[in-house]
């Protein structure tokens, strides 16, 4: 895959402004994104951002940035919008066209954000279009990786991965000799209930969930993350994005989230890639790539950090993790089935209406539900996968 145009000259970088596309703005990967904008307004103008609901930040926003356009996920919210956007001369829609719109509108780099396979149809447009991405929406590459990364290769895109452990597996993976890796780690802080017993966690709250001790994230991954599911569609996505099979893959608890990826050599050499936790670091190199730009960030200093621990994950206690490496290991469209199942299981929990305990058991029966439909195929297109979606969600509703 050779895509360095229009990320980069033959001379070098681009001698202009990137523009770039936000969709999911309004979330946490949105708010770190603008922020490394703001600061920097010499490397980045923005062509267009997304929201789902909060209209007033995402006008907002609009204001703040000048895109040439601005979409709304939610098409009843359109005429919100163009209230909000009255006067200001900024393009707008609302609906799912809308965010194919500004997925595929002229830009040089499209951030890939929302939250959930609602992410797919906007990232697969950009591609269908040529943009390369800037990938946070991991759902993207759990629900339909096979496709999305073909449909890369044939439209010469690059998918430079935001999510902090491929970004680190990124920067040192030797992408030239891939035959001399090993195997490829992926750290996990352990979450909130790392140290729970298992019928603790199994009847933990929500807002006991929603505190992750090391990151600030969206509602969603932070119960991912308490769950560890968040890791399980993390080894998915890494093996989508790197060349190697799904028993190089491993998961290393270290609570500290300093070490955030590793790659082990068959010469017995381990390269890791160590920062503080601010996403801003990611998402600046995934932004400046090729270039490596300055960031806020934290430096990190190992003198206060003291030491690093780890540990095993545990996947008795954290049995999303183990269905998400079954249906890794199965592959076809059950990593879709446990996608989604997880997305509605997880609001179910946000909700009350589901045990934290009842996450892990809603995705299994989804799975053996979809078994039994015949619904866990090799193969598929987009139409597929999207029906396949919406009955796993519709199966787990139930
Ligand atoms: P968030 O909930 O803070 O923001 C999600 C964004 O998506 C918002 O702009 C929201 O308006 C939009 N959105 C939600 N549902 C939508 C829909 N149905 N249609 C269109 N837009 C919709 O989430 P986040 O924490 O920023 O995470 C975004 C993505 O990045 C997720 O896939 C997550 O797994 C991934 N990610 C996040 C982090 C992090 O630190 N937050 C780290 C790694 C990966
Ligand atoms: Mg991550």
């Amino acid at each position: 895959m050779n895509a360095n145009a229009p990320l980069m000259t033959p001379n070098g970088p681009l001698a202009r402004p990137k523009r770039l596309v936000v969709l999911g703005a309004t979330g946490s990967i949105g708010d770190s994104t603008l922020d490394l904008v703001t600061r920097a307004p010499e490397h980045y103008e923005i062509a267009a951002l997304t929201g789902h609901g909060n209209i007033d930040k995402l006008a907002e926003l609009a204001r703040r940035h000048r895109p040439r356009f601005v979409a709304v996920g939610d098409a009843g919210q359109g005429a919100a919008l163009a209230d909000a956007l009255a006067g200001t001369g900024i393009a707008h829609g609302a609906g799912p066209q809308a965010l194919l719109d500004a997925a595929t509108i002229e830009a040089d780099l499209v951030v890939s954000a929302i939250m959930g396979a609602a992410g797919l149809p906007p990232t697969l447009a950009a591609i269908e279009a040529g943009r390369h991405v800037a990938l946070a929406n991991k759902e993207t590459l759990v629900t339909a990786g096979e496709l999305v990364t073909r449909r890369c290769a044939e439209r010469g895109v690059r998918l430079l991965p935001v999510d902090s452990e491929h970004n680190a597996i990124f920067q040192v993976f030797d992408a030239v000799s891939p035959q001399t890796v090993e195997k490829v780690i992926l750290t996990a802080s352990g979450g909130p209930f790392r140290t729970w017993t298992k019928e603790a966690i199994a009847a933990a709250t929500p807002a006991q969930a929603l505190k992750h001790p090391k990151w600030t994230m969206g509602a969603k991954i932070t119960i991912d993350s308490a769950s560890l599911m968040n890791k399980g569609l993390e080894l998915i996505e890494a093996l989508h994005l790197f060349p190697i099979a799904h028993h190089q893959l491993d998961v290393l608890v270290h609570p500290q989230s300093i070490i955030h990826g590793l790659v082990s050599y068959r010469d017995g050499s381990v390269l890791a890639q160590m920062g503080a936790p601010d996403m801003r670091t990611p998402i600046s190199f995934c932004l400046g790539w090729p270039e490596r730009r300055g960031t806020p960030s934290a430096r990190l200093d190992l003198t206060a950090v003291g030491s690093l621990s780890f540990e095993a994950p545990d996947l008795d206690r954290f049995p999303c993790l183990a269905l998400a490496k079954a249906a890794m290991a199965r592959g076809g469209t059950a990593t879709a089935v446990l996608n989604a199942a997880n997305e509605v299981a997880v609001a179910a929990f946000l909700a009350q209406r589901l045990s934290f305990g009842g996450i892990a058991e809603t995705v299994d029966m989804a799975l053996e539900a979809a078994e039994r439909r015949g619904a866990l195929l090799a193969g598929y297109d987009l139409s597929t996968i999207l029906m396949i979606d919406a009955d796993a969600r519709r199966w787990a509703e139930a």
